[in-house]
């Protein structure tokens, strides 16, 4: 409506209302739904890039609607996280994933890894330390299984950088990963002060692969990086065999993407589990 001339300010305004209704609708529902138990985790694998093994799976959210159906996260995790709301969430997604890393143990699937997205606000809860230790003890894992994920703009914020939370995660033996590597506006100088132990390559780098030159140099500086910081990495999106090839022959050790997996119900990730090496 902005390109329409003069007075369509007030369409403009009608926009902007149903936008704010959306978002409040959106809010008041997805509360509902952590009560009431629609959310989902889904699991992504991550591999080995010279084995194919499955090293590693992360969790992500998913809300099943009854009138709209699956809503992404992307329509759902902003609005949570300007409220409390992440923290429910947040803390259920933890305790979900952990359970079922803890279970397909139990049935004899070794899952080394499990990554769970934080978010900013979840750093800001002095007790976050606390309440990790104690899911991990309740599930019986040790904590060096669990991998935390957080955005590199999380390190804008003077806290987190400061609060020492990450030092506590770190020190129980939780590791960390920056994810979205490359997209926030952080400098790089908490990677020489924070317990960084592995980045996640942003796939809008690895998109390009292996034709586009600057994703080519992007890619290979940050392989070099994590070489001279002694930090893994991993790359994300990886979508086609010439960006997984691509991506082993910069030395990048761990692969994730559609190629290899997309990410999937517990249920159906069982089967992938069992199934052996991928590709
Ligand atoms: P993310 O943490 O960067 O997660 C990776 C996203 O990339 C996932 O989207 C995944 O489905 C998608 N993806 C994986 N491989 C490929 C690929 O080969 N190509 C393409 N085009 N996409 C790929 P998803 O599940 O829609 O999640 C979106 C974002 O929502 C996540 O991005 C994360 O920031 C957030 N999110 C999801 N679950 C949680 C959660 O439990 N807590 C928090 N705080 N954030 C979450
Ligand atoms: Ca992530
Ligand atoms: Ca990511
Ligand atoms: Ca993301």
């Amino acid at each position: 409506a902005k390109d329409a001339g003069r007075g369509t300010w007030r369409a403009y305004t009608s926009e902007l209302t149903t936008a704010a209704r959306n978002h409040l609708k959106v809010a008041t529902e997805l509360r509902e739904a952590v009560a009431q138990g629609d959310l989902v985790v889904y699991y992504q694998p991550l591999v080995d890039a010279s084995t194919g093994d499955i090293i590693a799976a992360e969790a992500l959210a998913r809300w099943h609607h009854s009138d709209y159906g699956w809503v992404p996260p992307d329509q759902f995790i902003p609005v949570a996280e300007e409220t409390d709301l992440i923290l429910g969430l947040g803390e259920w997604v933890l305790t979900t994933a952990v359970a079922q890393v803890a279970s397909w143990r139990r049935q004899g699937l070794r899952l080394p890894r499990l990554s769970v997205n934080l978010s900013p606000r979840q750093l800001h809860q002095r007790d976050l330390a606390d309440t990790v230790g104690g899911i991990l003890a309740h599930s019986g894992l040790e904590p060096s299984v669990l991998e935390l994920e957080i955005t590199e703009n999380a390190f804008l914020e003077e806290q987190i950088r400061t609060g020492g939370l990450l030092d506590q995660l770190h020190g129980r033996g939780v590791t960390l990963a920056i994810d979205d590597f490359g997209t926030g506006y952080a400098s790089l100088a908490y990677l020489k002060h924070l317990p960084v132990d592995r980045i996640k390559l942003d796939r809008s780098f690895v998109q390009g692969l292996p034709t586009d030159n600057a994703d080519l140099a992007i890619s290979r500086s940050v392989a070099a990086l994590g070489q001279s910081l002694d930090v893994g990495i991993v790359a994300e999106g990886v979508e086609g065999p010439e960006q997984a090839g691509c991506l082993a022959d910069l030395g990048i050790a761990e692969l994730q993407g559609f190629y290899f997996g997309r990410p999937l119900p517990a249920g159906t990730f069982t089967d992938f589990l069992q199934s052996g090496p991928r590709r």
